[in-house]
């Protein structure tokens, strides 16, 4: 498809307000071109080698994941002065923060898939939607309501099937054995088909860098170190799969989009999802 001239810092400031209307012609272009796609995996368009594979389906929670490949981790083995922001074991620590995601992530397609079944087929929403996480979840960060029936029935952009589609996409690719990951990323950085600004990289507490369409996570020393005042595990998950959002789905931006378009709504939907706290400073992320 076409490509997307913002690069993707996890956790910063809004981009300026002309990317931001260009973005929002982009969502919801996007989102009707995905609500007639079954396969969102070709919205990696500019990849073309991957629309030819023959792969399983890894967007599936019942596909195994592959490991992160070590060949495709900047830092493998890592030079003394790597090693000391990034311990002995990069790879591993990277292979351990992707599981970690994509645990959270299938919890999250599994309950929905089920939830949606179970009132497709005639089951009451109120009976079905019982636990507290997701209907609030569903409302806090998407705006939802659990008791309206069309959210679950329909296939129209704002549903759950919606929600399903874009977290299998984040599994697909953290899942697939294809994302390579630099391991510290310098201030300024190339990223894919994004513009180069001076300062786009790693800088003061970027957390990590993408680029829509580019499978590619640059990774930066907070990454590494900072817990956000949860577990570190979960820290490094969490900013796994928010780039994963950004890179599978061009159009997810940050807190400069709509809820449907922000990818800090969906890994905090994950987090409420799973019972987990979504980190103190990034409450206000997801509007
Ligand atoms: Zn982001």
């Amino acid at each position: 498809m076409e490509h997307f001239a913002l690069t993707r810092r996890d956790d910063r400031l809004p981009a300026h307000a002309t990317d931001r209307a260009r973005l929002d012609s982009l969502v919801e272009a996007s989102i009707a071109e995905l609500s007639h796609s079954p396969a969102p995996r070709r919205l990696l368009g500019f990849e073309p080698w991957r629309a030819f594979e023959a792969d399983p389906d890894f967007g599936s929670p019942n596909t195994t994941p592959r490991s992160v490949r070590a060949n495709f981790v900047s830092c493998n083995p890592p030079s003394g002065a790597i090693k000391a922001i990034t311990g002995p074991d990069p790879v591993g620590v990277i292979q351990a923060a992707n599981t970690r995601a994509i645990e959270l992530l299938d919890y999250v397609i599994r309950d929905l898939q089920g939830k949606r079944d179970e009132i497709r087929a005639g089951a009451a929403t109120a009976a079905t939607v019982e636990d507290i996480p997701t209907r609030e979840a569903l409302r806090t960060r998407f705006r939802m309501n659990a008791d309206d029936r069309s959210i679950w029935m329909e296939s129209s952009a704002r549903t759950v099937l919606t929600l399903i589609r874009r977290f299998r996409g984040a599994r697909q690719i953290l899942a697939d054995g294809w994302m390579r990951y630099t391991c510290l990323g310098a201030a300024t950085i190339t990223l894919g088909k994004c513009d180069l600004t001076e300062g786009n990289g790693c800088t003061a507490d970027t957390r990590a860098v993408s680029c829509g369409g580019h499978s590619r996570i640059v990774l930066c020393a907070p990454w590494w170190s900072d817990d956000l005042g949860i577990n570190k595990l979960d820290a490094q998950a969490r900013t796994l799969l928010h780039e994963a959002l950004h890179v599978h789905f061009g159009f997810i931006g940050d807190r400069e989009s709509g809820n449907f378009a922000n990818a800090h709504c969906y890994d905090q939907f994950v987090f409420d999802m799973n019972w987990l706290d979504v980190p103190t400073a990034l409450v206000g992320s997801c509007p």
